[in-house]
């Protein structure tokens, strides 16, 4: 499967703020956001006023970037969400939202969506009891979600338990079993990137 492997940090400057695509760096002094927010590049620092297009562009871009998807599976997810009832934008984030590897993230399993990538590649996780190494693969209500038995004594998962961090409310995670449970679908409400999905759908239905 094709990756962005480029400079994370570069993505943020582009889009003008925090993916949160490097773990704890994100929250330290260490952010390049912090230090230069400006885009990259020779004329980063200059002014520039977006057209319509370039908003819905730029939008576009974030939210692929956010969740670590390329250009022909983001397209895929749009049509996929075009073609469910209900309102497109919504569609298409609920679908990004229940990716595994964000949900991963999510349940405080990884520290960032590249992360928990990496983590499901390895074969880290099951899903249901079921191995599973998709990054892109989308859980359902009820799915149970836990690190394999002889992953949970490694240093990273030791670490995942003593985080605890909270997770959002469509998910319940007990972090002594390593497992996390899909309670429910989230909705736009559950979704807190700062996206303006309907720019996509503006730009997709040109
Ligand atoms: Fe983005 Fe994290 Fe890099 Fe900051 S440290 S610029 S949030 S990837």
């Amino acid at each position: 499967m094709a990756r962005y492997t480029g400079p994370s940090c570069r993505l943020c400057r582009r889009e003008g703020q925090k993916l949160f695509l490097k773990g704890e760096r994100c929250y330290s002094t260490k952010c390049a956001i912090d230090k230069r927010n400006y885009a990259p590049g020779q004329h980063g620092q200059g002014r520039r006023k977006l057209s319509d297009y370039g908003l819905q562009l730029r939008e576009k871009q974030k939210a692929k970037r956010f969740y670590g998807v390329l250009e022909t599976q983001f397209r895929q997810y749009f049509n996929k969400a075009a073609r469910k009832s209900g309102i497109t934008g919504e569609n298409l984030l609920v679908m990004l939202e229940t990716r595994l590897d964000n949900v991963v993230f999510r349940m405080g399993l990884a520290s960032s969506r590249k992360e928990a990538r990496q983590l499901i590649r390895h074969g880290h996780f099951t899903i249901n009891g079921n191995k599973v190494n998709i990054p892109s693969l989308n859980v359902s209500e009820g799915d149970v979600i836990k690190v394999k038995e002889n992953s949970a004594n490694s240093p990273k998962f030791k670490e995942v338990k003593e985080a605890a961090v909270n997770a959002p409310g469509w998910v319940s995670v007990d972090f002594e079993k390593l497992e996390g449970k899909i309670l429910n679908y989230p909705t736009r409400e559950d979704i807190d990137i700062p996206i303006e999905e309907h720019l996509i759908v503006e730009l997709y239905s040109k």
